[in-house]
């Protein structure tokens, strides 16, 4: 054997290597019927986990439900409450946040189910920032708030929770509106329902709306 070999950290694994199998060898071979009780044992295990576990039932179908997007379905619907959709245009919607930042927090979402800006329809981008201008009227005669993050999360490495279906976030906000209670509990005051923000917006569109 060249001497370079012997010092070599390669060979030195392999040798342990070779050790270890025959150590295992032998105790298969001292111990083989509980080799295969624990064989056996492993395959039962598996199969109660992966086969017969009806409490993951619900689980899977609660993942089922929550794969259909719920702006297409209220894209599909007509207006009311339950799907927090309190406007409709041609290509456009205006839904209320379910778990708003602030009060009035609204998502104004083109009904075709689109999640790249570019791929919406030359008609229906048009049609979704006239929306966007419609809801910052509503929010600013309704709120008359001291001013508005309006943004769109595109993809969700963006912080997008619904990244399928485009959805603009329009947010108004008050001058010391963000105090230390959202950020010692990541929690948010809101002072309104959201059944009163949405008869605010419903009053406004029926009355302001084209
Ligand atoms: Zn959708």
């Amino acid at each position: 054997m060249s001497e370079w070999l012997k010092g070599d950290p390669l060979r030195k694994k392999k040798v342990s290597r070779a050790s270890l199998k025959n150590q295992k060898t032998s105790s298969k071979k001292s111990s083989g019927q509980s080799v295969k009780k624990a064989s056996s044992a492993t395959t039962a295990t598996l199969v109660k986990k992966v086969l017969f576990r009806p409490d993951r039932y619900q689980y899977v179908r609660d993942k089922k439900k929550s794969s259909s997007c719920v702006f297409c379905e209220a894209a599909r619907q007509d207006l009311h409450f339950e799907t927090l959709c309190v406007y409709k245009s041609t290509h456009s919607m205006i839904l209320l946040n379910k778990f708003p930042y602030n009060s009035g927090h609204i998502l104004i979402v083109p009904q075709s189910h689109q999640g790249h800006l570019l791929s919406l329809p030359e008609v229906e981008y048009q049609d979704l920032h006239q929306m966007l201008k419609l809801a910052l009227a509503a929010t600013e005669s309704i709120y008359s708030p001291s001013a508005v993050n309006i943004g769109l999360n595109q993809g969700r490495a963006a912080g997008a929770g619904l990244p399928d279906h485009l959805h603009y976030h329009l947010i108004p906000r008050w001058e010391g509106d963000l105090n230390f209670f959202p950020l010692i509990a990541e929690t948010k005051a809101v002072v309104e329902t959201l059944e009163q923000t949405y008869k605010k917006f419903r009053d406004y569109f029926l009355e302001n709306a084209p």
